[in-house]
């Protein structure tokens, strides 16, 4: 068992689309093990993203991720970072499998839709930024 941080990002709440991605996500079998909609914090957002504060898209990102509530999700579930990552598809969702949720509903690689953690070490990170322990199940 694995657990990885998803979020709907501002985009994907904006548009309705929390209940699809919600209802994909459990169609799969992963296990809702945290759930909150809030506005993320601009200090949060810097925090999360740190990884990429150098890149020319950073203060975007940073604007974009605070620029409404996202869903912030914890899953559980087997090989649940890398079968998140795989039912959201690339980054560009020019580059996304068909069926993937960035292929179905995103069209910029900006405002793609959903984040997901990219190995055990930023979901463990990712979790504990956005859940406290006795938030999740
Ligand atoms: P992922 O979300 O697939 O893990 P990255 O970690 O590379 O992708 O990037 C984090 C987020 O930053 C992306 O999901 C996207 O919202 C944004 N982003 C990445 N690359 C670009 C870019 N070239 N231009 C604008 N925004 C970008
Ligand atoms: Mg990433």
């Amino acid at each position: 068992m694995e657990r990885t941080f998803a979020m709907i990002k501002p985009d994907g709440v904006q548009r309705g689309l929390t209940a699809e991605i919600l209802a994909r996500i459990q169609r799969k079998g992963y296990r809702v093990v945290g759930l909150k909609q809030f506005v993320i914090p601009r200090e949060l957002a810097e925090t999360h993203y740190a990884e990429h504060k150098e890149r020319p898209f950073f203060g975007e990102l940073v604007t974009f991720i605070t620029s409404g509530p996202v869903v912030a999700i914890a899953l559980e579930g087997e090989n649940a970072i890398l079968g998140w990552r795989g039912m959201m598809g690339a980054t560009n969702p020019a580059n996304a499998a068909p069926g993937t949720i960035r292929a179905d509903y995103a069209t910029t690689t900006g405002e793609n839709v959903t984040h997901g953690s990219d190995s055990p070490e930023s979901a463990e990170r990712e979790l504990g930024l956005f859940f406290k322990p006795e938030e999740l199940l």
